[in-house]
């Protein structure tokens, strides 16, 4: 049988990709940041190993001592890069089982380095323990993930801000997972949350904002026969929300 694609999903497809490629410009030198911790670690590892090799001081205790970090700093190393590979992929959705908090923790991989370094952003993760597998695509639900932590961090801009991400099980409207993301940042006027999930719709300085982060966010969050909703905060900010079905 064969599959026709419409233009215009051929169009978002088209411009998911872009955006992607955009959002890996941005986050490329936190990733190289990231990376340089565990690689630092391997390094003075093997140093510290020759060196008590050399002067026939290193006991079999401590030698395992010093592998146990180097195989802990390469598997971060692996997920690091995964977590980048995932991100840059392109295609339909590719759907899985799925521990629905490891979606969230590869995204905060990517960004908590650039955070905490180059902004001055609290992180504070509330994630439900335990929670039941879901069924969906990862990567695709990681970078929406990715653009609300994003958007939280331009939002707060060079101020000092707190970010906080939640996930839940829940069964509201028939849903199973939900998460937010929320920040104390500028929050966002009533002329302009009506057009925030319009394509190309931006408040951000030129070269700053493509416009397709919540566009395509929500059409990520639809394909999972989900809902994805935005709420100025009571006090200063906004929240991001998202609910999803235990499987598409
Ligand atoms: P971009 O981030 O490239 O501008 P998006 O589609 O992700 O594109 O966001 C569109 C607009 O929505 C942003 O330019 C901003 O005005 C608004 N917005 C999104 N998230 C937030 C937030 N957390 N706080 C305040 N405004 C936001």
């Amino acid at each position: 049988m064969q599959m026709t694609v419409s233009p215009n999903r051929q169009f978002d497809e088209a411009l998911s990709h872009t955006q992607r490629l955009a959002g890996i410009g941005t986050i490329t030198a936190s990733v190289a940041h990231e990376l340089n911790t565990p690689l630092s670690i391997i390094i003075s590892t093997c140093s510290n190993m020759t060196h008590e090799i050399e002067q026939n001081n290193l006991s079999a205790e401590r030698l395992l001592h010093y592998i146990g970090m180097i195989e802990q700093s390469a598997w971060r190393s692996a997920r690091i890069t995964e977590s980048l590979r995932n991100y840059s992929a392109n295609g339909r959705l590719e759907t899985a089982v799925t521990d629905f908090n490891f979606i969230i923790e590869d995204a905060l991989q990517l960004v908590q380095q650039q955070f905490q370094g180059e902004y001055h952003i609290q992180l504070n993760v509330e994630l439900q323990p335990d929670m039941k597998s879901i069924i969906c695509d990862h990567n695709r639900l990681v970078q929406v993930v990715l653009n609300l932590l994003i958007n939280a961090r331009d939002a707060i801009g060079d101020d000092d801000g707190v970010v906080c991400i939640k996930s839940w099980e829940t069964d509201e409207d028939g849903y199973a997972f939900g998460f937010s993301v929320s920040d104390d940042g500028s929050g966002i006027s009533d002329e302009v949350m009506g057009n925030i999930f319009d394509q190309f719709f931006t408040t951000k300085p030129a070269g700053h904002g493509t416009g397709l982060g919540l566009p395509i966010s929500r059409q990520i969050v639809e394909q999972h026969n989900g809902r994805i909703t935005a709420n100025n905060n009571p006090d200063k900010g906004a929240t991001f929300t998202v609910l999803l079905p235990a499987m598409v």
